[in-house]
Order: C-alpha cells, then structure tokens, then sequence
C-alpha cells in the first residue's frame, strides 16, 4: 500500500481524535510508520524529529526492546486478569509498590485507570465521596483554571477549562468552577496588567493576583462548599504555560485556609518532564492525589491512575466500605508490566536527573536564545518542555488569531523535520527525555529555521499567497 491508499481508506473509515474530519479528509493525513530513538518515519520516506514526544508520553524515546520483552513476556504468562473480585497479580502489585515510592512520602496508596481522563474522573468521584465521609457532605465543589486541559471523557472536560470543549455536547458535570489561568504573557504582559495605569505588573505580582482569584472564587461559592482545587504543575495542553514563581506558594496557602483538598494532575509533568520525578516534587506542592498517564508506560500501552495520598485513603478505607468505581482494565497486567520496565530503565539509566542537571539547562539556554528571533515575543521552557510566542514583528503584538500563524509555522516545522505543536500562536515542545545535546541542536536548529520560513511568507508578497494553501 502506499501513501495514498492509506489516506483514502484513512478518510473513508477513520474519525480522528480532535479533528475537523471534514478538511483533514480533504488534506489527507501523513502517515507514520515507524520510529526510533526521538525520530519518527512517514510513509513518503521523510525522518522526522519528534520534538513532542508523541504526545507528551514518550519519555524513553521509540524502540525500546526491554519495553517490548516486558509486555511479550507478560503476555505469555497472564495476559489478562482483573482485580475486582479480592484478585490481583505480579505486575500491578509491583508496579503500586513502586510509584508510591517514587512519589512524595504521604502517598501511599494508587488506583489504575486506562488513561489520564479516566484518572480525573476518579480524582473527581474520590474528593466528593472524601468529603461526604468526613461528614461534610456540603464541600462539593471543584475549583479548576480556565483554559486547563484535564481530558476529553465528560468529566475530564468539565473539569478542563477548555471553552470550544465546553461548548460542545453539554451539559457539563455540575459544581465545576473556574479561575483566571497563572499565564503571565497572555493575560499578564500582553494583557490587563498592561493597561493598568502606571508600569506595567511583573509576573510575581501577576501570579499572586491569580491566586487571590482562587480565594475570590472560593467566598464566592461559599467557603465550607469548595471540596478541591485541581491543576496542571505547568499547563501543558493550554500552551506549556510555565506559572511565575509566586504562584503556588500563594495557592497552597488559600487551600490550606480554607481546608480544600488539592489535586494535581501529573499526566504531562510526570515521570521527568520537569526535572524530578512529578511536577509537583518541583513546585513542593504536597498533593491529596496526583492522576498519572502519559509517561507512565512511555506511551508504549494505555495505562493511568490515581496516587492517593494518605488524608483521603485513610478515610476512604477505613470509613467508606465499597467504593464503586473502577475500569475492567484497571491495572492492566500487561500494561502495568510495561511500565514497571519503563520506571526501572528510567531509574537505571538516570533519566530524570539528566533532565534537572543536564538537558533542561541545556536547552533552556538554546531555546532562550530563539527569542532574538523577530517573529518571537517570549521563548519559555522548563526541564523539557518549551513554548515560543509568536507575535508580529512590527508592533510585538499577537497577530489577528485568524491568520492561522502558528498552524503556518507547525506545518513548516513538519515541511522541515521537526514535530513541533501550535496552540493557537504558542509554539510547543516536549521531547523525549533522552534526547541528547546533538539532538537538542537539531531540533534548535529546525526550529529556527521553520521561524524563519514562516517569517518568509509573511514578508513576500508572492510567498504570502501560499500562506493560504499550506496553513
Ligand atoms: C493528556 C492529558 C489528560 C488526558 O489523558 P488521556 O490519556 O488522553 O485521557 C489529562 N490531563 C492532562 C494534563 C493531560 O495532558
């Protein structure tokens, strides 16, 4: 089969993960088909960088033969059981035993999901079922940030502050709210604290403010009716949006006031993104629960969850009885047998401290540098993961959103060699974690040179008519 045999069966057969399926059928997909290391390979023959580690998930990079061996061999032996009825098995034991000790010291305790969104259903169902066992049965509301992505079950989008997913097959779980997003280039110096009289805020002043949001929402619904805060460490789906320093200090104090349980979703910064183990070791958060994903398994099968500090197990094992929740692949054993090998070859092979010590300084220098760049207003990153701005050179503001210059420039990353994602103007990266200086190189380099495509068409008149036809 070739190319376009695949794209016609493609857009005869296939409904796409948030896509229009009316013009990506009338594009045609790209199709990939194999990959390695952090290079992905189309079915046209082109080597592409993976600068997104797929999406967000492949922290150990493609092709790893121990992943493989683990889920062969576990295939053998059991490749199904459940753990419903009193059951366990080797692999989803082992694996529990060893996130709870990677994860922070008051968590003890984890629930298997198939997914990050199944996880934030879970977080939801045991922070309202929490507080009803405490006797408290009023706290039932969930705080969350506007443009914050939680997943895509019902749920997962409530939870999420996604507005065109929320606009689309409501109505939403209720007792849901949201507060202004700690995103200081958007809503900070390109927005009202700017126009502030007098000199523009700085970021810190900008991420107190963001918190003090939090406490204004929570007098508002009523301070003994808020049952959970629920973030990202660093928003990933919303635009790598990297919170300024004073945030979540300013935030852990208002939960501790007013005794709201916090929820920090891992599925992104998890497993090395920024540097340690979770996002939430980086910031020294101390959450009540941490859905994981993503990471978890590399990417290499579906498996997410729950780490449950021991505030909420504790009560919900020793007051709550049944708790009647679960999936029929929870704790997968082939899945958990996968990541069990994923979380020991990144502890073996000191991936995560490489990321801290090493490659996140490294690129941060690198990527800082693209600022120079005449089409970028803010170059951002942490650990491994980035984010560029793009503003029009001529008055360093955003662009009209309708020009579509981010989708230009992600198509001229791909044209390039580099998978590089754009959220609306905000360019995105996430490698993988062992990706290597050279590599780090590289993907600096297509980035430059993708910026400078785009800032090709722009400028010339006749390159400008295809701005259309490629974006
Ligand atoms: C991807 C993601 C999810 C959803 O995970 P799925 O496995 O796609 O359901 C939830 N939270 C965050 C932060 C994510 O990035």
């Amino acid at each position: 089969m070739h190319t376009r045999d695949y794209q016609a069966l493609d857009r005869a057969h296939y409904l796409h993960p948030f896509t229009d399926f009316k013009s990506l059928g009338e594009e045609g997909s790209r199709i990939i088909e194999r990959a390695e290391g952090v290079y992905i390979h189309d079915s046209d023959g082109n080597r592409i960088l993976d600068g997104m580690a797929g999406l967000w998930c492949v922290n150990l990079g493609y092709g790893r033969e121990e992943l493989v061996a683990a889920a062969t061999e576990q295939m053998h032996q059991l490749p199904y059981y459940n753990s419903f009825f009193k059951t366990a098995h080797p692999p989803v034991v082992r694996l529990a035993e060893q996130l709870v000790k990677l994860a922070p010291a008051h968590i003890n305790r984890v629930f298997f999901t198939g997914s990050g969104s199944e996880a934030n259903d879970t977080a939801l169902r045991m922070v309202r079922r929490y507080w009803a066992l405490k006797g408290r049965p009023d706290k039932q509301w969930v705080i969350s940030r506007e443009n914050a992505y939680h997943g895509s079950t019902v749920a997962g989008v409530s939870l999420g502050g996604m507005a065109p997913m929320h606009a689309q097959g409501g109505p939403l779980v209720p007792k849901i709210a949201h507060v202004r997003q700690p995103y200081w280039f958007k809503e900070g110096r390109l927005g009202e604290g700017r126009s502030q009289e007098g000199s523009p805020q700085d970021p810190d002043a900008f991420g107190r403010d963001c918190a003090a949001a939090i406490e204004a929402k929570i007098l508002a619904l009523g301070e003994d009716q808020v049952a959970a805060f629920i973030a990202e460490p660093v928003q990933g789906a919303g635009g790598a949006i990297i919170p300024p320093e004073s945030y979540w200090p300013a935030v852990k104090e208002v939960l501790e006031k007013y005794e709201i349980l916090l929820v920090v979703d891992e599925v992104i910064c998890g497993f090395g993104r920024l540097g340690e183990w979770f996002g939430s070791v980086h910031y020294d958060l101390k959450p009540d629960l941490m859905p994981i994903a993503k990471g978890l398994s590399s990417g290499y099968l579906p498996i997410g969850g729950v780490l449950v500090g021991d505030r909420v197990a504790e009560t919900l094992i020793e007051e709550g009885g049944e708790f009647f929740h679960g999936f029929t692949y929870s704790g997968h054993p082939v899945c958990a047998a996968v990541a069990l090998k994923n979380l020991e070859l990144l502890q073996s092979e000191g991936v995560v401290a490489r990321v801290r010590d090493d490659l996140g300084p490294y690129l941060a220098g690198r990527w800082k540098a693209l600022e120079a760049h005449p089409l970028v207003g803010e170059a951002r990153s942490l650990g491994l993961i980035g984010a560029l701005e793009l503003v029009d050179p001529a008055s360093g503001e955003r662009f009209d959103a309708s020009r579509g210059i981010g989708t230009l420039c992600r198509d001229l990353c791909f044209a390039g060699g580099l998978v590089m994602r754009s959220v609306g103007d905000t360019m995105i990266i996430s490698p993988p974690l062992v990706i290597t200086r050279d590599e780090i190189d590289e993907l600096i380099e297509k980035a430059r040179g993708a910026l400078d495509d785009t800032l090709a068409r722009l400028t010339d008149p006749i390159l400008h008519k295809q701005e259309e036809s490629l974006s």
